[in-house]
């Protein structure tokens, strides 16, 4: 996405744009340049009943909840955006019942995510996680004792990743798998085959086509070395005791999804039995307080859901979400 395309001063009365969970400067420049009024101090929930009527626009993130009552106290309300992907925290039929147009920003961390990934498969496929707990208080009285308990690593070039949820970022993450040499087996609900293309340098002038074809659940679990989940969130979870009896012992199992996407008890007694070699978590059940066994489990390569958080990826969703509104208010 780029800064420098045509902006056109919009409209003469002025809109009023509310950003009360934070976006990126170049976002906010944007709009200001196409003739915006900004504000960005944020306005507590509480207060917004109050406070909102004044505003044609609210951009949100998950933290300010936009429910049907404050949507019907805002007959100026024109737009309501969110920063990122999920809608749970905005009343999206009661808004759009009234005219008002919900927007969010889907495609704008998918590299980001897919880049964490291999962030966690790396550093359990090498003990990283594991090193970086150890090495403070071991480091220098049983270095020795620690380069060999670490010397059984595994590469990835050459091992197969399955990829549940053949989606955007489903797609980025088989973009890097390809890159590291690894063989991809996508699983998805819909997509039976794609050309994934990809950019050298992320540019068009040198990029190729690869045909992916996506592959049976048990069939991809029997086959992979690394599992990562890009599903939606459900009500039941998608690998569960079942589905990790099924997997090649010693797998390294990722879910950068939501939490729920994976059973985690069964997650813990495939880590016991030596079935999964090691797991990577963004997501939990409970977020943000998530079980202590799993915070503490020496397989686990943890973060506190941080997958869309890079400044590459908030500078894009800043950029969209203005984007959006310029087209909006331009029809
Ligand atoms: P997407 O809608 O582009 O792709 C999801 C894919 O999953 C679709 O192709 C769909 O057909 C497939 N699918 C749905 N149910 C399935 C099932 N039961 N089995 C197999 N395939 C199934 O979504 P996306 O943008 O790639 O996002 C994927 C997930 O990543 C979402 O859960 C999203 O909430 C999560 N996410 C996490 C972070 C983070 O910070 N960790 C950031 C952004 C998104």
């Amino acid at each position: 996405m780029r800064l420098d395309f045509k902006i056109q001063k919009i409209h003469s009365t002025m809109i009023k744009i509310l950003i009360n969970d934070g976006i990126h400067p170049d976002g906010k420049l944007l709009l200001e340049d196409a003739g915006f009024e900004v504000q960005t101090e944020k306005i507590e929930q509480a207060d917004l009943e109050a406070q909102l009527p004044a505003f044609d626009v609210i951009c949100v993130r998950s933290a300010t909840k936009v429910r049907a009552d404050l949507i019907d106290k805002c007959p100026n309300l024109k737009a309501i955006c969110r920063g990122g992907v999920g809608l749970d925290n905005i009343d999206v039929a009661h808004a759009k019942s009234k005219g008002i147009e919900v927007y969010n920003t889907p495609a704008a961390s998918s590299q980001a995510v897919a880049e964490l990934v291999f962030a966690h498969a790396f550093s359990l496929a090498r003990f990283v996680h594991t090193s970086n707990r150890a090495m403070p208080s071991k480091g220098d009285s049983e270095f020795k004792g620690l380069k060999k308990s670490f010397a059984k690593g595994m590469q990835l070039r050459g091992k197969t990743i399955g990829i549940i949820g053949f989606g955007r970022i489903g797609q980025e993450t088989a973009r890097i798998a390809l890159g590291l040499g690894m063989k991809v087996m996508p699983v998805d609900l819909v997509i039976n085959e794609l050309d994934l293309k990809l950019n050298i340098y992320d540019s068009d002038d040198v990029s190729l086509s690869v045909k992916l074809k996506t592959y049976a659940m048990d069939k991809m679990l029997a086959n992979a070395d690394v599992i990562s989940l890009h599903v939606p969130g459900g009500k039941k979870a998608l690998i569960g005791a079942e589905e990790f009896a099924k997997m090649k012992d010693g797998v390294i199992v990722i879910n950068a999804a939501r939490g729920g996407t994976i059973d985690e008890d069964a997650l813990l007694a495939a880590l016991e039995s030596g079935k999964v070699r090691g797991a990577g978590l963004d997501v939990f059940v409970n977020e943000p307080t998530p079980r202590k066994d799993l915070l503490e489990h020496p397989q686990i390569s943890l973060t506190p859901h941080i997958g869309a958080a890079t400044v590459e990826a908030q500078r894009n969703i800043g950029l969209e979400l203005a984007e959006k509104l310029i087209a909006h208010f331009d029809k």
